[in-house]
């Protein structure tokens, strides 16, 4: 525990589970305020009510492929904490098919999760971080935004997105205190790399043990990746020390 970043209103999209909820619990260790954004709120109500033996914690739903809904949210977000310090883009989805397969409608869906979603929050927090000199904006992408993969133009695409969006917002807000970064992280150990793992296996006939192991060869470190350790380099990007580090995206892999 610290108190590093007390007096922080920090808001996690998709802060209910995966790599979100490490998130989430990360700064509420160094004493963040947080606002934890997602569509299934009983999961959000569930993590904040864990968290909340730490710092105070709301939870708010949202989708971020909503406009209307992304400024509602973000609304009452500063209703009950003031101005956001700190927000973290982890909201994604991920679906894969061979280009051929790739409709516009799985086009459109992976684009507006991952990379207008973040736009969309971008948009409602940066005014107030210029205003208030001080902001921290931690955009998780992945390392499909820094490399190609077979069978997710869609993902790639949305993810090398989230990655020019960072490094072009960061030179704008650069003198004023506000940083932009991205978190790249390779296949990591949440509910999305399961639904990865039944798709090798439906259509490899492999078993488990098998699908994991394939994964794990994707990442350069041979390993899958804890969302902890996603989680560490999100605060690390928040704590003071880090103000000099920005448009930078890390690959956790
Ligand atoms: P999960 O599937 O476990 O979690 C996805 C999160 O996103 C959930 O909290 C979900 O919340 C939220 N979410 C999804 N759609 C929406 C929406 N429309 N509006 C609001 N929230 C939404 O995935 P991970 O934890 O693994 O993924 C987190 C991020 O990390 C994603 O951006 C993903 O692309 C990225 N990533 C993951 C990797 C991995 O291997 N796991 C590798 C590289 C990057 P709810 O259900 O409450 O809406």
């Amino acid at each position: 525990m610290s108190e590093l970043l007390k007096g922080k209103h920090a808001v996690i999209t998709g802060g209910g589970r995966g790599i979100g909820a490490a998130i989430a619990g990360a700064l509420a260790g160094h004493g963040a305020t947080l606002s934890l954004m997602g569509r299934d709120t009983n999961r959000l109500s569930e993590q904040a009510a864990r968290l909340r033996v730490f710092t105070q914690v709301q939870a708010i739903a949202v989708d971020v492929t909503d406009p209307a809904s992304v400024q509602r949210a973000f609304a009452e977000a500063r209703a009950s904490f003031a101005t956001v310090h700190i927000l973290v883009n982890n909201a994604g989805g991920a679906e894969s098919a061979p280009f051929g397969k790739t409709d516009l409608n799985l086009w459109n869906k992976m684009l507006s999760v991952n990379l207008t979603g973040v736009y969309l929050c971008c948009h409602e927090v940066v005014p107030e971080m210029l205003a208030q000199v001080y902001g921290r904006i931690v955009n998780i992408a992945s390392i499909a935004g820094l490399t190609g993969h077979p069978y997710t133009t869609a993902y790639c695409a949305a993810k090398h997105g989230v990655v020019g969006l960072t490094r072009a917002l960061a030179l704008e807000t650069a003198r004023k205190n506000v940083t932009v970064n991205a978190i790249c992280p390779g296949y990591t150990e949440t509910d999305m790399m399961k639904g990865a793992v039944q798709n090798i296996m439906a259509k490899t006939g492999h078993g488990e043990r098998d699908a994991r192991a394939a994964l794990a060869q994707y990442n350069p470190l041979g390993r899958l990746i804890q969302p902890q350790e996603v989680a560490n380099a999100v605060a690390w990007l928040c704590l003071p020390g880090s103000e000099a580090i920005n448009g930078q995206a890390i690959q956790i892999a």
